[in-house]
């Protein structure tokens, strides 16, 4: 069973028509076609954004290019910018509960989950503004007399930041508050899936003061508008959230002019419990980690590595709590789990599952895709039995699915950690202080939890070891990312030797 909380016809119901944002005006795409949006949770066309072509990428290129190369922004003082960056927080807060209708009703997810999102998100402005502050490069005196070495850090230029659908106004935010912090300019392409919320930010950011040019948002596929972000010879940087296959792509074409690239990719993170753990915390852990964000999320705590004594009781616990988990319409605010990205993307999660139980593993709960009347969505799903070759416990699902593994020995756990592509985050459970450092050195993740799961903070770095991703965002040194170093070598009075 499963607590159903159906979707409701959406109140006032329209489709919102929006245009992209090149060099300080709202145009529609070269070719005047555009892409209409169906509401995950409903079923109903909510938004038309235009379909942008290779033409509108280059002309957001040049307006960003422009914008660097006359400097209005990058020369401006550090103290301006941070002014810019905090109104824009302020304006973000003010409009917080239109950004997160826009998420929840584009993505599915729930309405509670997107305003919390939303709340992150403002505060991330405001750490990007106060580091905006702070950047700053080193100074050597000590190369001998008459010379004075100084490292001095610059913006890089012009960035091109492209962002998935999972968490559309949370992930812009990790990456245009500190580009810009570091004087860059910018284009934007948010996934043509939910490019609402970052439409309404480049509204925003006029407001907040940042100058025409400096953001320009584009808004279309990623072969279309994407790929040229990405090849463009004006474009110094490019950095990229999404599924690792996309981003092998980005780096590929990146490669051509040799542009730095930040990559945020797919996870697939395990989460060790020993016997000696706080069961009862962890278990509200395990089911809030594996179905937040639907599951749709780079982060899903989606492989749990149980001991073998404990294995049978917090597998059926953690049936137990699934089962009063509620799923449902994405704008009531009771909901906790709600709907599936596309009719493609449900049956893709199905089919891991179904895949899974040929295999030998057994569906402790869920395991079905639920029909709610309208829009798509899934059960929460428990696979018990799953061995660590199973594609449910190597790939990204990126659905409600847990998945439960056992282990005996600590190495054991570690290993079958260790044993995947991806490295993006893992989690750990003991009251024993070895174990749980054990385990953090050992297992090859950006981001181990102690017993506790998902938290983050605008101060703490995110991102990936191996296919995961490269580079991280957030934490203190997120800005320097957006630079270059330069080395003045200076020398005083006559030169000797
Ligand atoms: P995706 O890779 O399909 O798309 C991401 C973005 O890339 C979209 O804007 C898309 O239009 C664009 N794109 C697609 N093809 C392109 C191309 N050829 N050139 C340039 N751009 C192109 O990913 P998605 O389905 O939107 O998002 C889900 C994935 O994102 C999952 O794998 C998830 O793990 C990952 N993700 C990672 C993080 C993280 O921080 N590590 C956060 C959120 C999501």
């Amino acid at each position: 069973m499963t607590v159903l909380v159906k979707p409701k016809p959406i109140e006032g119901q329209k489709v919102r028509a929006f245009q992209m944002l090149i060099d300080g005006k709202w145009v529609d795409s070269a070719e005047g076609r555009t892409i209409e949006r169906v509401a995950p949770g409903h079923g109903v066309v909510v938004s038309r954004y235009q379909a942008g072509t290779k033409a509108d990428a280059e002309k957001a290129i040049a307006a960003a290019r422009r914008a660097f190369d006359e400097g209005t922004w990058p020369r401006m003082t550090a103290s301006q910018r941070s002014l810019v960056l905090l109104r824009a927080a302020d304006i973000i807060a003010e409009r917080a509960d239109e950004l997160a209708y826009l998420d929840a009703i584009e993505s599915g997810k729930p309405i509670s989950q997107a305003k919390g999102e939303l709340g992150g998100a403002a505060d991330i402005w405001r750490y990007a503004a106060a580091l905006a502050r702070d950047l700053h490069g080193e100074s050597y005196n000590t190369l001998g007399d008459g010379t004075l070495g100084v490292v001095l850090r610059e913006a890089i230029g012009v960035v091109s930041i492209i962002t998935p659908w999972n968490f559309p106004f949370l992930i812009v935010s990790q990456k245009l508050p500190f580009a810009l912090a570091a004087g860059c300019t910018t284009v934007v392409k948010p996934s043509e899936l939910t490019s609402a919320s970052t439409l309404l930010l480049g509204e925003i950011l006029e407001a907040a003061g940042v100058p025409a040019g400096v953001v320009n948002i584009i808004t279309g596929t990623g072969p279309e508008v994407g790929a040229p972000m990405t090849t463009h010879p004006d474009v110094d940087m490019v950095s990229f959230t999404g599924s690792t296959g996309v981003g092998r792509l980005t780096m590929a074409n990146a490669a051509q002019t040799l542009k730095k690239v930040s990559l945020e990719l797919g996870g697939k993170n395990p989460q060790i419990v020993f016997p000696d753990a706080n069961l009862d915390e962890f278990i509200d852990a395990a089911v809030f980690g594996a179905y937040f964000n639907a599951g749709e999320c780079c982060n899903a705590g989606s492989r749990l590595i149980l001991h073998r004594d404990i294995a049978d009781e917090v597998t059926r616990r953690i049936a137990e709590l699934s089962a009063k988990v509620k799923v449902g319409d994405p704008l009531n605010p009771e909901t906790q789990v709600g709907a599936i990205i596309t009719p493609q993307h449900l049956e893709k999660i199905a089919s891991y599952v179904s895949a899974a139980s040929k295999d030998g593993a057994a569906v402790a709960h869920g395991g079905t895709a639920l029909d709610l009347g309208m829009g798509q969505f899934m059960a929460p799903t428990i696979l018990s039995s799953v061995r660590p070759d199973m594609a449910v416990a190597r790939e990204e699902v990126f659905g409600p699915v847990l998945s439960v593994l056992t282990f005996e020995t600590t190495e054991e756990a570690i290993g079958i950690a260790n044993a995947i592509d991806y490295g993006l985050s893992a989690g750990v459970w003991s009251r024993d202080f070895d174990t749980c450092l054990t385990i953090g050195r050992r297992v090859r993740a950006g981001t181990i939890w102690m017993n506790t799961f998902m938290d983050g903070a605008s101060e703490l770095p995110f991102g990936g070891y191996r296919q995961s991703g490269l580079g991280r965002e957030l934490g203190r040194h997120s800005v320097e990312d957006y630079t270059e170093t330069k080395t003045l070598n200076m020398h005083m009075g006559p030169r000797t030797g």
